[in-house]
């Protein structure tokens, strides 16, 4: 059996990532999503696996216990993916910023580097809005997503402009085909 596949979604805050993996994974029943872990406080109406939401503490001794893929401080809140199970089988995917996506990249030059961009900022800010995140993280979150961008599009593999639902995870569909079809 070949390994794994990494798929690491990434892109701004507000490119509607979640969605997009959401409707991926009702397609390709193949996939598994990794489950974060995060020291972020739980939102309000937000589902309770959304993370595996942990102290500082628990997350620093899992540092220390080299048990995740990648981690970042993403404006003051840390979040990691595990490393995973072995014997998953499944391809996988992680839905995560660009650090952590960089990280990744870097150990497994093989993983499908996917940006997402929100199709504006306006429809970016709306969306960011709608979570409900006080009005100071929106406007942190699009600041950065200026530079996220730039960065983005210049590492990814493929990316995809997130205007319509159906498209997108079409374009997502078909790289994660070209990817496994070129894999050793
Ligand atoms: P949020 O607080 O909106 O749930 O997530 C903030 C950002 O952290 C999003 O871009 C999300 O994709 C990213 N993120 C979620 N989990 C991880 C993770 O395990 N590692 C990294 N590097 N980023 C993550």
């Amino acid at each position: 059996m070949s390994k794994p596949l990494i798929i690491v979604v990434s892109g701004p805050g507000g490119a509607g990532k979640g969605t997009l993996v959401d409707v991926l994974l009702e397609r390709d029943t193949a996939l598994w999503l990794s489950r974060s872990w995060t020291t972020r406080a739980q939102r309000e109406g937000e589902p309770d696996d959304a993370y595996v939401f942990v102290s500082r503490d628990q997350f620093h001794r899992r540092i220390g216990d080299q048990g995740f893929l990648e981690w970042t401080e993403f404006l003051g809140n840390l979040y990691g993916s595990p490393i995973p199970d072995d014997d998953i089988g499944n391809d996988i995917v992680l839905e995560i910023e660009l650090h952590g996506a960089k990280q990744v990249k870097e150990q497994h030059p093989e993983a499908l580097l996917v940006f997402v961009m929100p199709p504006s900022r306006q429809e970016q800010e709306r969306r960011l809005r709608e979570r409900g995140d006080p009005y100071r993280h929106v406007m942190q979150r699009l600041k950065k997503a200026e530079s996220e961008e730039r960065e983005g599009t210049a590492l990814a593999d493929v990316v995809i402009v997130n205007d319509d639902l159906d498209r997108a995870v079409t374009e997502l569909v078909l790289a994660i085909g070209v990817a496994r079809r070129s894999r050793g």
